[in-house]
């Protein structure tokens, strides 16, 4: 047959063309980012559908997210035009396995209607069962135990082929309870996220009449950021392309970012064991970025030893160089970056101007993303959350703000409903349905009537005596609340504290004995909700009175109905996999923030390796302009500390880079935050004088000095950290968090203080600074 004239072949470049047109067989595209391989990718279905080789429900594709399906389905579309019926099944791993589950459910045990259980009810299952084993879910809590259970998922293995080396996991039990848990899913017709992709290999396996018919069926498998695959992703496309082997799988090593997933890069390098005879593509010609941008990622991502190692050269113009910026702190970090962005709109520095859907803000941790979603609300910058509800929209921030609530109106039922058993107080459905009995027979709102049933004893046992004290407890916090004594911010800390709320989330202490650290994995979710958790009281550092915050957060949630045509993009630098963005904002490249400390703290530097992909992940997305920025001082844990320049910052070269001035330590325009901190004392300049000796800060001094007449830095003045811990008993001093005290006592680098309002507490020494009155 005549080859058929095909405009959308006539954008590729021969590597890409060549890639797209190998229709039969498998290929393999590796290539750096922005080279087109998602690109070739959905031209590649255009060109199966087009050229007659597959009708569109042969065609398997399969991305990372369901928002790159969507985009596959509108390119597809928009290409074909209408002349396709159908579409092919685009969609995640997930989202293929459980149509795929839904019509064989009962290969593996479940009955139609099975429900998806989300992490929560996972863990509460998981927690009848440690209980109902007689284990103490104090020392082996039950999130641990999701972990390992997960993990087990991710590399296909039921109950019966776990291996023997993983029998000391959960203290010896983790076999045995990861059969009682699929076991007890199985009679609630329930499965969990793993289980889809789980169930469905076992189907494959076991019953290869089933599998012979989605082979059948799938004629073309595609697969995009293969890179990212886990292993039991990868036994599926196996199973499935076992048949034909018609599969292209498009990836890169160097943006593998999900190891800590159970994703294998490994997965890229037995593609061609595994398809003989593989077609190999690689793309070099890169059409996204700036060659200073893919300079400073080529340079950033040299440091990483194992790399298959690939060349990315680009047409366009040199453009600007990759913008490096440091910050007092935080907050002040939020408030330039907003100011940059709105002087981007209008055109600044010689540059076109964006418009703000142009521009995207990429942060490590989502706790990240507070103040920048405040400080927008703040200057009425519309923004979008991208991957993950928003800030104020998660669970524990949602729990925690119905206390707020609760504190400030005692009438709020919503909220009370909310809090009454969270965390567990022993009050079952049966004790608020009581309240709620008492509440409504006496005209009074739900808190009344919990204080009602309580007196009368219609509700008995622990959950009373519970009870009881919540109705105190909330009294007492309202009466602080309307004195607006202690401060907003320590109220809050008091409720999250005192309520139990805080504790609900925090793991249990971890052996000292137990020297295998694996066998506790540690839980992901639950450390990400408390470090929310503290941005959250953070938060309220800005506002007089609790009433106030309140009511900017209910602002911020309705800000969202209204559709705003151009938004700002925040999302985490995992979800901005595979997008691309004319600007790009990369905050907070600080170590123990990005390389994140948990990474740190874990021996394999395999951990670091992720995170410096992570990184070039991150300046990859940009096309035009690319600002990466730090902060010297942040409040992690409650307690400002000083933070040092990521190491990846010292990683970028020299010569793709431009250091800019910034403005808060000359006190140009932000000078106040920075004074204010001056004035906290010690600490803050310590950190400074911390911060002035790594090389990415030094860097920055010496383009602030030369670019200053006179060259002077103010607060420079370097502090013997060893000084800041003579002190004398007796001594009046001031700490960052409790206020004024006199030091009663001195062990170390520990100081008891009997505070003034806060009363008498040990603290680290580091955190006080003498006083001359
Ligand atoms: P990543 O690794 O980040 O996922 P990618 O390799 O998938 O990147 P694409 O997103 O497919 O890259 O392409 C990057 C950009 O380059 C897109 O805007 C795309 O439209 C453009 N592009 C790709 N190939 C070509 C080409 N041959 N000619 C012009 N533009 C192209
Ligand atoms: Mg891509």
């Amino acid at each position: 047959a005549a080859r058929p004239t095909a405009p959308y072949l006539d954008d590729l470049n021969p590597a890409q063309r060549e890639a797209v047109e190998a229709l039969d067989g498998p290929v393999l595209m590796l290539a750096g980012a922005g080279t087109g391989k998602t690109k070739a990718l959905t031209t590649r279905i255009v060109h199966l559908l087009n050229t007659g080789k597959a009708r569109p429900h042969e065609i398997l594709a399969v991305t990372f997210t369901n928002k790159a399906a969507r985009e596959m389905k509108s390119r597809v579309g928009r290409t074909l035009g209408e002349a396709v019926e159908g579409m092919p099944w685009m969609g995640t791993f997930h989202s293929i396995c459980v149509k795929i589950l839904r019509r064989h459910q009962e290969l593996v045990g479940l009955r139609s209607n099975f429900t998806i259980l989300d992490t929560d009810d996972q863990i509460r299952l998981l927690k009848q069962l440690v209980r109902a084993a007689g284990i103490d879910d104090k020392r082996w809590p039950a999130r641990a135990l999701a972990g390992v259970i997960d993990q087990w998922k991710n590399r296909a293995w039921t109950p019966d082929n776990v291996p023997v080396s993983e029998a000391s996991a959960y203290d010896g039990k983790g076999v045995a309870l990861y059969r009682q848990y699929q076991t007890r899913l199985c009679e609630l017709n329930a499965v969990d996220f793993g289980d889809l992709l789980l169930h469905v290999v076992t189907i494959f396996q076991t019953h290869p009449d089933v599998l012979e018919q989605y082979r059948h069926r799938f004629r073309y498998i595609l697969v995009d950021e293969y890179q990212d695959t886990n292993v039991a992703q990868y036994l599926w496309l196996r199973l499935l392309a076992g048949g034909h082997s018609n599969i292209c799988c498009v990836g890169d090593d160097d943006q593998s970012i999900y190891g800590w997933r159970g994703a294998e890069v490994g997965n890229i390098l037995r593609f061609e064991k595994d398809f003989p005879g593989a077609k190999v593509v690689r793309l070099e010609q890169n059409y996204r970025s700036t060659p200073h941008i893919l300079g400073a990622a080529g340079g950033v991502i040299a440091a990483n030893k194992g790399r298959l190692g690939k060349e990315l050269w680009t047409e366009t113009e040199a453009g600007e160089k990759v913008r490096l910026i440091g910050h007092w702190d935080g907050e002040e970090e939020a408030r330039w970056i907003g100011d940059e962005i709105e002087a981007m709109q209008r055109g600044t520095r010689g540059l076109r101007p964006f418009s703000l859907d142009d521009m995207a803000i990429l942060v490590r941790a989502s706790h990240q993303m507070r103040a920048f979603e405040d400080r927008f609300l703040t200057i009425g910058l519309p923004y979008r959350v991208i991957g993950g509800p928003r800030f104020y929209e998660r669970m524990e921030i949602r729990d925690a703000m119905a206390y707020f609530r609760l504190v400030i109106s005692p009438s709020d039922d919503l909220a009370f409903e909310r809090v009454v058993n969270t965390p567990k107080r022993g009050l079952g459905e049966k004790a608020v349905q009581t309240i709620q009995r008492i509440a409504r027979e006496n005209g009074v709102p739900l808190l009344d009537g919990a204080a009602m049933a309580v007196e009368q004893g219609a509700i008995k046992g622990k959950g009373a005596q519970a009870l009881g004290k919540l109705v105190m407890d909330l009294s007492r916090w309202g009466r602080m609340a309307g004195a607006g004594e202690p401060s907003p911010r320590d109220i809050a800390e008091i409720i999250l504290d005192e309520s139990g709320y805080t504790e609900m989330w925090l793991k249990p202490k971890e052996d000292p004995d137990d020297p295998d650290e694996s066998r506790q994995p540690k839980d992901h979710e639950a450390e990400g909700r408390l470090e929310n958790l503290k941005e959250l009281v953070k938060a309220l550092e800005q506002f007089e009175n609790l009433a106030g915050f309140l009511e900017h957060v209910s602002l911020i949630m309705e800000n969202e109905s209204e559709e705003q045509a151009e938004k700002v993009s925040i999302m985490t630098l995992h979800a901005a996999k595979g997008l691309e963005f004319p600007v790009v904002f990369l905050p907070g490249w600080e170590e123990g923030l990005f390389p994140s400390q948990r990474t740190l703290d874990a021996p394999p530097e395999n951990g670091v390796e992720e995170e410096r992909r992570l990184a070039y992940v991150g300046i990859t997305r940009a096309e035009e302009v690319c600002t990466i920025s730090f902060a010297g001082n942040r409040r992690v844990f409650g307690q400002w500390q000083s933070q040092r320049p990521s190491r990846f910052i010292d990683e970028l070269p020299e010569a793709h880079v431009e250091v800019l001035t910034p403005p808060g330590l000359y006190g140009g325009g932000y000078g106040a935050a920075a004074s204010m901190h001056e004035e906290s004392g010690l600490e803050a300049r310590a950190a400074e004088a911390n911060v002035y000796n790594s090389p990415g800060w030094r860097r920055l001094r010496e383009a602030r000095m030369s670019s200053r007449p006179g060259g002077q830095t103010r607060g420079a003045a370097v502090i013997d950290a060893q000084a800041v811990s003579k002190h004398v008993v007796g001594e009046r001093v001031f700490h960052q968090k409790f206020g004024y005290g006199a030091i009663i006592a001195i062990e170390g680098d520990k100081l008891e203080i009997a505070f003034e309002k806060a009363g008498v507490k040990k603290v680290v020494a580091r955190f006080v600074t003498g006083t001359d009155d």
